[in-house]
């Protein structure tokens, strides 16, 4: 098995009363040292504002950012650099991606499908759009092992249905969505699909032309970069056709008193001083991804996927494993019966182990099979086997106490 372990500085810590194991990459990565070194790198030598100055460090400044944008593009297969947006996150990315729709024509009584397996940030944008413009908002279902029902999907999407968006990679189930069979229902109709790739961007070579949808987002700190940067994708024609999100430096033509214009995209969707580091640093970590090659991260998680799900399996029938698709990746969300999820992960925590426990802002997945939360491991290229092995003796010594 490869093995990343010593790109990763945190994981060199120790942890008083064990081996420290990081179990909770779905909520974000470690850091490489290059990434690391690239941030300080910046800021040590390259400080600059972007747009601005005509003075030599503005420029390197501004084309060390401008380079980080053309290597997103190329990451997903973008048309061309101008579909590139930098955001704050997945979040703000998707809370963009409804303005600009929104703002291309949506009335009252369009609909917006979603599926049951969203993230909140992929629910609450189109929920406030809904409560402002009076749309409906339907759901696909998934089945007992976690996957889409793509008959019920068929059904849903009709004339009325302006927005397909969901997730590539359910961040609970771990399920792999059939993103490109579904964005070609939603296509004959003429809806506009939003992928969030906040889960898969680590896992899964993106190409935004083979998906066939209109808008993409991530976050940088889901692929090893830093907190407080994230991508939107979106086709150029729309993004040129849209009102801006945000007013203010960088994204205006000419201001008058009364009335202004503004810069095309990506200018436009980029008000303000952007982050300016955490986009060269994502730049920096999607370099690194690339040279290790997104195939032998995927066949990485997926291993230990499959030995840590056989592992935890063998270690009490109370244990019900929920998300169990053919094509799930590198999440293994669990319950145990008889035994509270945050009860189970302090114990695991007090051993060194990292895992979440909770809904994982997924309530309507939670709400659906009647539980309030789950533990969920998740996986990244840093892992390894003695991960597993470690978690499932904690796991084993957490469950002697409570049950
Ligand atoms: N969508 C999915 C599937 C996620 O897993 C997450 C984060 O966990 C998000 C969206 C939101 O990402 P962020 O908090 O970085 O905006």
């Amino acid at each position: 098995m490869m093995n990343w372990h010593e790109d990763f500085p945190q994981l060199a810590t120790s942890h008083t009363n064990g081996r420290y194991t990081y179990l909770d990459s779905g909520a974000t990565t470690l850091k490489p040292t290059r990434v690391i070194d690239k941030i300080k790198e910046f800021y040590s030598y390259d400080v600059s504002n972007v747009h601005r100055g005509l003075h030599s460090s503005s420029n390197k400044a501004t084309s060390l950012y401008e380079g980080a944008r053309t290597k997103v593009a190329r990451f997903l297969n973008a048309y061309s650099d101008e579909e590139i947006i930098f955001t704050r996150s997945t979040t703000e990315s998707l809370n963009l991606a409804a303005h600009i729709i929104a703002s291309l024509g949506l009335k009252s009584g369009d609909e917006v499908l979603l599926t049951e397996m969203e993230h909140h940030s992929n629910i609450i944008p189109w929920q406030l759009l809904k409560e402002k413009l009076g749309l409906i908002i339907k759901y696909i279902p998934f089945d007992d092992v976690g996957e889409l029902d793509l008959n019920e999907a068929q059904n849903l999407i009709t004339d009325k249905t302006k927005v397909l968006a969901l997730c590539h990679v359910s961040n609970t189930l771990g399920t792999i969505n059939d993103v490109e069979a579904l964005a070609e229902m939603a296509k004959d109709k003429g809806a506009y699909v939003v992928v969030d790739a906040a889960q898969s961007v680590s896992i899964l070579d993106l190409d935004v032309q083979a998906l066939n949808c209109d808008f993409l987002a991530f976050s940088g700190h889901k692929l090893f970069a830093p907190f407080g940067i994230g991508i939107l994708w979106g086709k150029k024609d729309l993004l040129n056709s849209s009102e801006p999100f945000q007013g203010g430096g960088s994204m205006i033509e000419q201001v008058e008193k009364e009335n202004s214009t503004y810069l095309p995209s990506p200018q436009r969707y980029e008000a303000g001083t952007p982050n300016v580091a955490g986009a060269i640093a994502l730049g920096e970590a999607i370099d690194y991804v690339q040279e290790i090659g997104l195939k032998n991260i995927y066949k990485h998680e997926l291993e230990l996927l499959e030995y840590a799900t056989e592992e935890l399996l063998k270690v009490s029938d109370k244990i019900k494993i929920l998300g169990t698709s053919k094509t799930k990746v590198n999440v293994l969300s669990f319950i145990v019966e008889g035994v509270h999820h945050s009860d189970l992960s302090q114990l695991l925590d007090q051993q060194g182990v990292a895992v979440r426990a909770g809904h994982h802002c997924t309530q309507v997945i939670f709400k659906k099979l009647g539980l309030s939360g789950s533990i969920r491991v998740s996986l990244s290229l840093y892992n390894e086997k003695e991960d597993i092995d470690y978690f499932i003796t904690c796991l084993r010594k957490s469950l002697e106490m409570l049950v």
